[in-house]
């Protein structure tokens, strides 16, 4: 297999393609639309976990876990959530498969095995989760409640993309129950903000925090908080969602409490989560051509020592030297590996780390044993210096924090170069066509002009940034009167 990237100028979508897979972060599966998560993807998966539920803890939530499977008649309780998931619901019907006679050695469903009420694989878990928490949620001293899952859900997309869309994905998924809107609007607010901030400060990825217009806004919420990203060829990625759910799975689940009054209330709810899509907002803003490109945050080895050697001895002596680097470096939190591998030459262990975006990559050979030198390759600059071993821990630690900082000024750079703002339908379509990227422009609030802009340029509204400035002006579309500019882009 060649090693060699498809260029990004060249074919974007295939540069994407293969690079998750030749990096070996994820491959397709002998099931439709469904991948396979790779050890190396999931190390980095594990990451943005492990640093997600610090965050939720840290806010006040606890981790629990739901089944999987949720009855159609709970599925169909909340009526705009049902609604919006039900063509793209896998359903259980059969439970049972029996010997095929029309096929020896075959299996067929057994047709006498029908459930008597369909279950559907949940594609997200308020309907099940509401009908618990109305046996959780009796008094304003049970509320409020802060449950978080970590879990699998599908959804039967038609149109799949490793990572960015997949029919089967994991994720998690918040879900929170309070006393009154104020409150339950801040929740929404903060863990949309928990998001914005786990993207910047640890993905190294600069987010647009906004709410959705009605007509992309989650089925059943009231109002939907989103961070948006831009990708390197311009177009937007939708990279956590955070939903004010009003009262309305409340409603629908019968969830009651006994106010500070003594009065009966309906709760008011919260729900928000990030998916493995978020590996592919990754790879999509920092990687090159050369192959994926991580912030030190998230790569399972920040640091790669790599052996340059003719002779046993020589081995054996900078694998004492390696000894001690690694116990220095670990000593101070940073990850790394010594890649001794006999079996493969240091060029192809330099090209497949190079492939696999570790951030520095440490070479030592026998002259620099005699020189007490180490030479360190960033993998962000593609630059090599020289440094004295005694030194080395500290430029270590120094570079991975400039490489963090780095990556995220250039995507920043790149964002911010790429906003545009627009005064004419004109101009609108001639953004798309060349430099693309988020398109600020003044919209006269109605669906009917957002679904003609789709319709004619398929470009949508990203958001509403929550930094809105009141603004006087006219749609760009429909000339009718505007109180402010919204970001459109072409989006994943
Ligand atoms: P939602 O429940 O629709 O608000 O989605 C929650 C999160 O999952 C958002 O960050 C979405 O971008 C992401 N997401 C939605 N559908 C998919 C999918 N098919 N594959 C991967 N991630 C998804």
């Amino acid at each position: 297999m060649s090693k060699k990237l498809t260029s990004r100028a060249e074919d974007y979508s295939k540069w994407y393609n293969e690079l998750v897979v030749k990096a070996d972060l994820a491959e397709n599966s002998a099931v439709r639309g469904c991948m396979v998560i790779k050890p190396y993807g999931y190390a980095i998966w594990e990451k943005m976990q492990a640093e997600l539920d610090k965050m939720f803890k840290e806010t006040g939530h606890q981790n629990a876990y739901f089944p999987l499977f949720v009855p159609k008649s709970l599925f169909e309780a909340e009526e705009k959530n049902a609604e919006g998931f039900a063509k793209e619901c896998a359903i259980v019907t059969h439970y049972r498969l029996q010997n095929d006679p029309d096929r020896p050695g075959k299996l067929r469903v057994d047709p006498e095995a029908k459930l008597e009420e369909e279950l559907i694989v949940r594609p997200t878990s308020e309907a099940i989760i509401w009908n618990t928490f109305r046996g959780w949620v009796q008094s304003y001293r049970d509320l409020p409640l802060l449950i978080n899952q970590w879990a699998n859900v599908v959804r039967w997309e038609m149109r799949t993309r490793l990572f960015l869309r997949t029919a089967e994905f994991l994720w998690q998924e918040g879900h929170t129950a309070h006393e009154t809107k104020a409150e339950a609007l801040t929740e929404a607010e903060t863990m949309n903000n928990v998001y914005a901030t786990f993207a910047e400060k640890f993905m190294a990825i600069p987010v647009i925090q906004g709410l959705k217009t009605e007509s992309e806004r989650f089925a059943g919420a009231d109002e939907t908080y989103c961070i948006e990203a831009l990708m390197q060829d311009g177009k937007a990625l939708q990279a956590g969602t955070s939903h004010f759910l009003g009262q309305n799975f409340a409603k629908a689940f019968d969830v009651k409490f006994a106010n500070k009054e003594g009065k009966q209330d309906y709760v008011w709810a919260t729900s928000w989560g990030v998916s493995t899509r978020l590996m592919g907002a990754l790879i999509m803003t920092h990687s090159d051509d050369l192959g994926l490109v991580l912030p030190p945050s998230l790569a399972p080895n920040q640091v790669v020592i790599v052996p340059i050697y003719k002779t046993e001895e020589d081995l054996n002596a900078i694998t004492e030297v390696a000894n001690t680097i690694m116990g220095d470096l670990r000593s101070k939190n940073m990850t790394v590996k010594f890649d001794n591998r006999t079996t493969h030459r240091p060029g192809a262990k330099f090209a497949q780390h190079e492939l696999q975006g570790v951030p520095l990559r440490i070479a030592i050979g026998a002259r620099d044993l005699a020189n007490g030198t180490v030479e360190i390759a960033r993998r962000d600059t593609l630059t090599k210096q020289v440094v004295a071993l005694s030194d080395l821990t500290e430029i270590i630690e120094d570079l991975l924090k400039e490489m963090q900082d780095g990556l995220f000024k250039k995507a920043l750079d790149f964002r911010d170069s790429h906003i545009t703002e627009v005064n004419s339908f004109e101009e609108f379509k001639n953004i798309l066509e060349n430099k693309t990227g988020f398109i600020s422009a003044h919209w006269d609030g109605t669906i009917e002009t957002e679904d003609k802009i789709k319709e004619i340029t398929k470009a949508t509204i990203r958001c509403i940034p929550l930094e809105f400035k009141e603004e006087d002006g006219v749609c760009v579309y429909s000339g009718k009167p505007s109180k402010g500019r919204v970001l459109f882009a072409k989006a994943y």
